[in-house]
């Protein structure tokens, strides 16, 4: 899109150029402003409005596009620096549930709600020990698993 629009100023910038060259031809043909000349620099002058108007649309939309891109860097970035992290974890099932663990580990244990969306939250052992479930709560989600 924003090429497309390069193409149409460029375009523009073309027949700004030639209403120029229309309007000194007119001239030195004639020695004098005629009213050809005049409409045509009159002409040429809304072209480079215009175009100025044109080149400022432009400039916004690449600023935009440079936001995004730095953006979009970002995020790619941070996928990269979690994909690689979260090879150093594996879930394991423990009792009637499971957890996060560092790799051939068994402890600590991370709530596996939380690694679903890129995030290592510990799990806390409840102090109280009630019969049957839960035993541990996740210190983000609150979100509590029975692990006996
Ligand atoms: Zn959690």
């Amino acid at each position: 899109m924003a090429a497309g629009e390069v193409i149409a100023t460029v375009s523009a910038l073309a027949g700004i150029g030639s209403k120029l060259a229309e309007a000194m031809r007119t001239v030195r043909e004639t020695k004098a402003l005629t009213p050809a000349a005049v409409r045509a620099i009159s002409e040429a002058q809304e072209l480079v409005l215009s175009l100025q108007s044109r080149l400022f649309e432009l400039q916004e939309k690449a600023l935009a596009l440079q936001e995004e891109n730095r953006e979009l860097r970002a995020k790619v970035s941070e996928e990269e620096a979690w994909a690689l992290e979260r090879q150093n974890y594996e879930t394991k099932p423990i009792g009637q549930g499971a957890a996060i663990v560092p790799k051939g580990e068994t402890h600590p244990l991370y709530c596996l709600n939380c690694f679903g969306v890129r995030r290592l939250a510990p799990l806390n052992k409840l102090p109280y020990s009630m019969p049957g479930p839960p035993t541990h709560a996740c210190s983000r989600c609150r979100a509590v698993f029975n692990l006996r």
